[in-house]
């Protein structure tokens, strides 16, 4: 199959396979020839292979809350289905782990 990419939401279906480099060859060129045309899809990937390795790491949780979740709100808005880290990561109740006021 060499169907061209016309949609950013099939963009951003593709995407997690093709980081993870599990893509097939001709999806994944037509997933970077969208990329080529498609400004906002080339600023996603950025923010999104950021956020992966946010999500992998332990800084995911040393990050402050606020910003994790105007990060996910920010990819939330922007991308359907994506899933937010939030939800993985930082399932314990939060009172206990947050910060202690000085
Ligand atoms: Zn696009």
């Amino acid at each position: 199959m060499t169907a061209e990419i016309h949609h950013c939401k099939d963009c951003v279906d593709l995407l997690g396979e093709y980081i993870e480099g599990t893509l097939p060859p001709d999806r994944a060129k037509a997933l970077e020839d969208h990329l080529s045309l498609c400004p906002p899809c080339i600023t996603f990937v950025r923010t999104y292979k950021a956020t992966r390795k946010l999500c992998r790491s332990a800084l995911m949780r040393e990050m402050p809350r606020e910003l994790m979740h105007s990060l996910s709100s920010f990819l939330e808005a922007r991308v359907p289905g994506f899933k937010r880290c939030e939800d993985q990561t930082i399932a314990a109740p939060a009172a206990d782990t947050a910060p202690k006021k000085v």
